[in-house]
């Protein structure tokens, strides 16, 4: 995730969380599963898995407290660390990621 940038088109400002789709690394495990990562200084953190209510962390939600959340949280930074792919918390559109510095040009 280093040097990755995140612009949101739809809300035109640069984002540091986005959401992450499981599917992208869980295949259909994880079909409809919404992981929040947090750039942090170049790595990527993890906030935890995001319900439909934008809640992250859902206490209750049966299908998620049967997964093996470590090793799937660990597949999910390791997804992170190579991301092109991801939407944003705010308007869940899709963002883009740039894996430039700036100045960069927004099309
Ligand atoms: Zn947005």
């Amino acid at each position: 995730m280093k040097d990755k940038l995140f612009y949101c088109l739809q809300c035109k400002k640069d984002v540091n969380e986005v959401n992450v789709d499981g599917y992208d690394f869980g295949d259909r495990w994880l079909e409809g599963v919404t992981y929040r990562v947090k750039n942090v200084d170049g790595r990527p953190k993890l906030l935890g898995i995001v319900d439909a209510d934008k809640v992250i962390n859902p206490k209750d939600d049966a299908y998620l407290n049967k997964l093996n959340n470590d090793y799937w949280n660990k597949m999910c930074l390791e997804h992170c660390e190579d991301l092109d792919i991801a939407s944003c918390p705010t308007c869940d559109s899709g963002i883009l990621v740039w894996g430039a510095s700036p100045p960069y040009k927004i099309p």
